[in-house]
């Protein structure tokens, strides 16, 4: 059926760019954790920090290799992103996330599943008709997902990346903007973009406790979002101390280790659930 769809339209993708032997390998290598089975989709929660928001995960990719074990993703997306590879790296993750929440939604209403894209979707003039055509087969609906975009891939170019966000906007995808405070956007642009969430990098959130300005970074970017009617959610909530003095910056949403580490999809339904279900 569909998996097997998939992945044929994986092995022969002619859009590929393929120049030097060492790239055709690791591209192999890839082509065929895919094809093998072996990408692992990981699940990693958000919570929360204010009252009345539903419950909500990022989708994250691990590499199971053969050798080398859980490979992490700055491991071979970047590698991905050169290639174009990556494209289907975005289909599969978000197929596995359609299938999930086709499984999940008898179960529970409310659950949404961020997904990333990167700046190769942004230029794919099919991607808006590739995600519609995996919505229709799996009977689930756009509004279930957040679509995360960096905010450096959206400046790469910003005309088309707003072309395409107004695009995915209309099909009724939430968008979101991924390590914000990065990616020097202007304030002038951010609002004319049709996101719906702020994400503030985790290096700020990190840097929180030591002084140095990111506080100040933090609260201003919460103000900023609130300002704009966006919702706000910090990344990279290590302990409890940071979560309670983001909750007091009014900060809406948080996701990090001190919440959950990501975890493999089918132990994510299992804490989802709740406390006993697991
Ligand atoms: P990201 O989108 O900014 O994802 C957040 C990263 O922060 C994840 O790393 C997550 O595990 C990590 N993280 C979460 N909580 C904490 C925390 O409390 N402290 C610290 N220090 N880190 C935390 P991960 O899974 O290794 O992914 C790294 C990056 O790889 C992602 O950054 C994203 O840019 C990329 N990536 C991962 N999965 C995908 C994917 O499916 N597609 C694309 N295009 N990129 C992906
Ligand atoms: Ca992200
Ligand atoms: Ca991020
Ligand atoms: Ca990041």
């Amino acid at each position: 059926g569909a998996k097997k769809r998939l992945a044929v339209a994986l092995l022969y993708d002619p859009a590929l760019d393929s120049s030097s032997a060492q790239t055709l390998s690791l591209l192999g290598d890839l082509r065929r954790a895919v094809e093998q089975g072996e990408l692992r989709l990981y699940l990693q929660p958000k919570v929360a920090l204010q009252r009345g928001a539903g419950a909500a995960a990022e989708a994250l990719l691990r590499w199971q290799h053969p050798q080398r074990g859980l490979v992490p993703p700055m491991e071979f997306i970047p590698f991905a992103e050169q290639t174009g590879f990556v494209r289907q790296l975005t289909l599969w993750v978000f197929e596995q996330v359609a299938m999930l929440l086709a499984q999940s939604l008898a179960r529970t209403a409310d659950l949404h599943i961020s997904v990333n894209l990167s700046t190769r979707d942004l230029l794919d003039p099919e991607l808006s008709l590739r995600l519609g055509a995996i919505l229709e087969r799996y009977q689930v609906s756009a509004g279930s997902f957040c679509l995360e975009i960096t905010e450096s891939a959206i400046m790469d170019d910003p005309q088309r990346a707003e072309a395409m966000l107004n695009r995915l906007a209309q099909q009724g995808f939430k968008l979101s903007i991924d390590d914000f405070g990065t990616g020097y956007s202007s304030l002038a642009y951010l609002k004319r973009l049709p996101v719906n969430e702020l994400k503030i990098d985790k290096s700020f959130v990190l840097g929180m406790q030591s002084g140095g300005g990111d506080a100040q970074i933090v609260r201003s970017t919460i103000d900023l979002a609130h300002n704009l009617g966006l919702t706000v959610v910090a990344e990279g909530v290590e302990d409890a101390a940071l979560m309670e003095r983001l909750r007091a910056m009014a900060c809406d949403e948080a996701q990090g280790y001190h919440i959950s580490r990501p975890l493999p999809a089918e132990q994510f339904l299992g804490w989802h659930a709740g406390p006993g279900a697991a």
